[in-house]
């Protein structure tokens, strides 16, 4: 292997999801829904897919029309105006976006700073870009941005900052005034800032907050979302960016010979998808939040101590609570424990320490199988 892959291992995703498999475990580790997105976007699906025309290469940056729903998306959601024609670009899932655009915008030697714990990707993808991660440490009991850690991380080095809001694997959803902060520090260092807003339709208590959408920050800021979490389709892999035509232009050349251009077949899917009504959304939204609530309740009858999110598909519960010390130990015991599978938080930590006693549960499940997980779980006390 090249030096670039040195110490990424493999993905704790798929880690936990083998070992689920292995052991019949419930997987409450990766997180992926148990039910498939809305009917009628299947449907539509399998009559584009089953007809023709979407068969053979698509633009490099997707088709008109996803680039226009996804523009459409950004201005109704966040009154957010996008040129459907420089200023998006279809991707191969979230994903392939952090990818192109960490690679695309960062030299060896630069410093990107970054919201521990982190999602696997960004570790894996600054590292393959040869430059360095700052991290702010997000801790319990309320993953608050650190605001004076955040300005202190910054150097003569620092090109971007990198944020998860909802975040996973926290489920903090980043404030108006931790956005105002960061996007202050930004203008202030000229940073470019990367912000991976996945779980963005899953903000359960306070709207979700593009920080493209603060003053001056349009300009300096790529927003990248995908398909797969607000519409149940994990495995559609149909992403995408939008910014900045200058900046799309270094991400692009990425994406161009990385993929070249991501697959056809379901892009016009993903596009009806996004045209989805407001009661959807309302209605996803009100599903997930439920689940969430039935997780986290049952996990505290239980005992643990659990940090309630406030959006994404994730619970982060403290095993000490239980008597357990280590995460990681925790979790590979799990499945012959009590049958289930999570995520050690440790994992996604720079700051071994402050990850040491956390576990990611996630609640994207029928509430039948959290309320057997529960069940189960109720043996380790
Ligand atoms: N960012 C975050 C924070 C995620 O949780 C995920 C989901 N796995 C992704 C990016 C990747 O999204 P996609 O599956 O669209 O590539
Ligand atoms: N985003 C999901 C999670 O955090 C899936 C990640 C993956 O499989 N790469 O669990």
């Amino acid at each position: 292997s090249s030096a670039r892959l040195t110490g990424l291992g493999t993905t704790i995703f798929a880690e936990m999801t083998a070992l689920a498999q292995r052991t019949g475990a419930i997987n409450l580790g990766q997180g992926f829904p148990d039910t498939d997105g809305p009917d009628e976007i299947l449907t539509y699906a399998a009559d584009t897919v089953r007809g023709h025309g979407h068969h053979q290469y698509a633009p490099g940056i997707g088709i008109p029309e996803l680039r226009r729903a996804i523009a459409e998306h950004q201005h109704r959601w966040y009154d957010l105006v996008v040129d459907p024609d420089t200023e998006v670009i279809v991707s191969t899932g979230a994903t392939e976006a952090i990818a192109a655009s960490l690679l695309g915008l960062l030299d060896p030697g630069d410093e990107i700073v970054v919201l521990e714990p982190y999602y696997d990707s960004y570790v894996a993808m600054i590292q393959m870009a040869g430059a360095t991660r700052v991290p702010v440490t997000l801790r319990t009991p309320d993953f608050r941005v650190p605001l004076d850690a955040l300005r202190a991380a910054i150097t003569p080095r620092t090109t971007a900052i990198l944020l998860n809001s909802p975040h996973n694997p926290t489920g903090a959803v980043l404030n108006r005034g931790e956005l105002e902060t960061i996007a202050s520090v930004a203008v202030a260092h000229d940073l470019v800032v990367i912000s991976d807003e996945v779980y963005e339709h899953l903000a359960f208590d306070e709207p979700h907050v593009p920080i493209a959408t603060l003053p001056d920050m349009r300009e300096r800021t790529i927003t990248i979302s995908s398909i797969g979490k607000s519409f149940s389709l994990t495995g559609w892999k149909v992403g995408w960016a939008t910014g900045p035509a200058e900046l799309l232009r270094s991400v692009m050349g990425v994406k161009q010979f990385l993929s070249y251009t991501s697959g056809a077949p379901l892009q016009p899917a993903a596009a009806a998808a996004l045209g989805a009504d407001d009661a959807y959304f309302e209605a996803f939204r009100d599903r997930l939040r439920g689940q969430r609530d039935l997780l986290c309740d049952g996990l505290r009858d239980i005992g643990f101590e659990v940090f309630t999110p406030q959006g994404t598909y994730f619970a982060t519960t403290d095993v000490r609570s239980l008597g357990y010390t280590d995460g990681i130990d925790f979790c590979r015991r799990l499945p012959e424990l009590a049958g289930v599978v999570a995520v050690p938080q440790e994992v996604f930590y720079d700051d071994r320490e402050a990850g040491r006693p956390l576990v990611r549960w996630a609640f994207c499940k029928r509430p039948d199988v959290l309320a057997e997980a529960l069940d189960r779980l109720s043996a380790l006390t």
